[in-house]
């Protein structure tokens, strides 16, 4: 057997510790004796700043954007190339410069192969405090370099059912009632709409009946921390719920988890955490306050974490989401391989901007996550820009 046939053996059996097919079929077994993992080439790590430009201006409780910036990775080993992301929405203290800086100081030559995911990820966690996205990164393009050098998905490493993926939300922002109307006719095939309020009480109600005048499908609200007052929320909640809302994400600042608590405990919908939460630590102490949580990559450092937290929370009976930011296909399709342990995804970043770079995950016309039989995460870079949800209505 060659040299690169042990060390597939070798290295299936110590990512997935058990016996399992390798890459070439073989059946391995516990006690057959594995070569070391040093026959692997060292990891080369390259990127660059890519810009994201969005489809539709996109209004939120705070602000309204045109473009997101992004930065690309690609770790390469023995002429396997994984692919990653980090997108960098303005509102969350990352830029172009300071992925691009983070990424400058990580050093992958010192580890002997990218099996190593826990060492790797733990030292590039351990590099500076924050910088998740720029993590991410990392994160990412490690777990599809590893899938493609294993010879499969995450979805089925993790054990889960492709069949089993959610429809994505397809959201719309914050805009005046004919734009709604517009967005919401655009968007009538998906199975869920996401709904963003939380600019004002006018507002909230004006967007509601304008996607209600042409929409009856279930709508997920995200009131991006916007209001101010739990009575106020919790009354707006009441009438959402006639209206066929089914979750309301964020509804106050992060910080007021007592007034949170507060709206969880009588509200007639789950109430899900987005800006209260950042990573597995933040977990425990939302517990209670939240009847559930929403994981995006680009805030917990990468989908490593964002495994622990699915399952944390499971644990703790909490509902589970996976949300992303602005993203190409490229950390969509990432997300997209937690997707069938969720109650819920929203990941429709990919669908909202008009220069995607990747095939990857794609998805149906309701909205239904298509995952692949392909390796890692399923990527593929492609040489010409896309707009993908031109490709799905
Ligand atoms: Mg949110």
């Amino acid at each position: 057997m060659s040299d690169r046939r042990n060390f597939l053996r070798a290295a299936v059996g110590t990512v997935l510790g058990a016996t399992v097919a390798s890459a070439a079929g073989t059946r391995l077994r516990a006690d057959e004796p594995v070569a070391t993992s040093n026959k692997l080439g060292k990891m080369n790590l390259t990127f660059q700043p890519y810009l994201l430009t969005l489809r539709h201006a996109f209004g939120v409780s705070g602000v309204t954007r045109t473009s997101t910036q992004s930065v690309q990775t690609q770790i390469e080993c023995d002429g396997v190339v994984g692919y990653g992301e980090a997108s960098m929405p303005p509102y969350l203290s990352e830029s172009t410069a300071s992925v691009m800086a983070f990424l400058e100081r990580v050093d992958l030559s010192q580890f002997k192969s990218p099996f190593e995911m826990e060492d790797i990820l733990g030292y590039v966690d351990r590099i500076c405090e924050n910088n998740a996205a720029a993590k991410a990164s990392i994160d990412i393009a490690l777990h599809d370099l590893v899938g493609k050098l294993i010879g499969r998905p995450w979805w089925q490493i993790w054990g889960l059912d492709k069949e089993k993926t959610p429809s994505t939300f397809y959201t719309i922002g914050i805009d005046a009632p004919d734009v709604v109307k517009e967005k919401t006719k655009e968007a009538a095939k998906f199975d869920i709409l996401k709904v963003k309020l939380g600019r004002d009480a006018k507002s909230d109600r004006e967007m509601i009946e304008s996607v209600r005048a042409v929409s009856d499908k279930p709508i997920a609200i995200d009131a991006n921390q916007g209001w101010t007052d739990k009575v106020y929320a919790l009354d707006l909640i009441g009438w959402l719920h006639e209206k066929g809302v089914i979750l309301i994400e964020q509804p106050m600042k992060k910080t007021k988890l007592d007034d949170i608590a507060w709206i969880t405990e009588r509200s007639p919908l789950p109430v899900i955490a987005d800006e209260s939460l950042q990573r597995l630590t933040d977990i425990p102490r939302l517990k209670g306050a939240f009847s559930g949580i929403n994981v995006k990559l680009m805030k917990c450092t990468g989908m490593r974490e964002a495994w622990k937290m699915i399952n944390l929370a499971k644990a703790l009976d909490m509902k589970t989401m996976v949300g992303c930011m602005t993203e190409s296909s490229c950390a969509i399709s990432a997300a997209a391989q937690l997707s069938p342990m969720v109650d819920w995804a929203d990941l429709d970043g990919n669908l909202l901007i008009s220069n995607d770079v990747f095939d990857g995950v794609k998805t149906a016309p309701n909205g239904k996550l298509l995952l692949s039989d392909e390796p890692g995460l399923g990527l593929k870079k492609l040489d010409a820009p896309v707009n993908r949800l031109d490709e799905i209505i």
